[in-house]
């Protein structure tokens, strides 16, 4: 759309609605990141060194080496993820809700998880809980080619917005629904991570990795163990991680054991 900005008579008139609505707008933007001349603002530098500090103090120093997975966490925009969040919080070492009564978890377990995957690009990850869309962006990141599947409609619907307007709309694909039998049409994955709590593991997961590839799952009811699960020529292995907490997997998960 143009303007004609020097109409006879109407000139001065418009120009001065002109700058209003500027000023409008710059006033509008006093919270916005970046700027026109591309330096960042001074809250992109704080929460530039928000995630500097949440790599350091709560990834690095509690063991995850991966560098792949450290870059990740220090490049993608965690509190684009929790938009009803004081963006500066969105750093801090603690699960935060997401609405729908869901959360998005901690850093340090999204970075446990990332690393425990395992994986190098070119990989193809599966996810089962979207969320936020905040551990589809980490693996994005890290190289891989994701897919995520989300039960919750307005979850799935809103993750998908901020994925795409984060820049990372043809590397994870994703679909509303019940992951319980995972994503069968893009299977074998390298890894598969389950980011709600699973009273048992879904054997059409497990079904669908590759020989090699890794099930990441919290297992258990209130208090969970993560397990990661390695398909093998033979059979899987189990390994068990730590204690953690997640919010539960609902659907098909919760019917008796077919
Ligand atoms: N990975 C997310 C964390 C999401 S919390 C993030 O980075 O933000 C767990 C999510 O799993 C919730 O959004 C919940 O709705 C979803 N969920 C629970 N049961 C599910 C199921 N059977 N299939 C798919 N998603 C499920």
């Amino acid at each position: 759309m143009s303007l004609e900005m020097r109409r006879p008579g109407g000139g001065r008139g418009l120009r001065r609605a002109l700058w209003s609505l500027l000023l409008l707008v710059a006033q509008a933007c006093g919270g916005c990141e970046g700027s026109a001349d591309g330096r960042a603002t001074p809250q992109e530098e704080d929460l530039a060194g928000r995630r500097e500090k949440m790599v350091e103090l709560q990834l690095a120093s509690r063991g995850i080496r991966n560098d792949r997975v450290l870059a990740a966490m220090r490049n993608v925009l965690r509190h684009r993820y929790v938009p009803d969040l004081d963006p500066s919080r969105a750093y801090d070492d603690r699960p935060q809700s997401i609405g729908e009564g869901q959360t998005i978890s901690q850093p340090y377990i999204v970075a446990l998880m990332s690393e425990l995957a395992q994986v190098e690009p070119p990989c193809k990850v599966l996810e089962i809980g979207t969320g936020s869309g905040y551990q589809a962006a980490v693996l994005a990141e890290m190289g891989c080619s994701v897919y995520s599947i989300e039960l919750i409609e307005p979850l799935g619907v809103r993750a998908r917005r901020i994925l795409d307007a984060e820049g990372y709309g043809d590397r994870v694909h994703s679909r509303i629904g019940d992951g319980y039998a995972g994503w069968p049409e893009f299977a074998p994955f390298d890894a598969v991570l389950v980011t709600a709590a699973a009273p048992r593991v879904p054997q059409p997961l497990l079904d669908q990795l590759r020989v090699g590839g890794r099930l990441v799952i919290p297992v258990g009811d209130h208090w969970q163990k993560l397990e990661v699960h390695t398909r093998r020529e033979d059979g899987f292995e189990r390994e068990t991680i730590i204690d953690v907490r997640f919010v539960p997997m609902k659907g098909e998960v919760r019917e008796a054991q077919k």
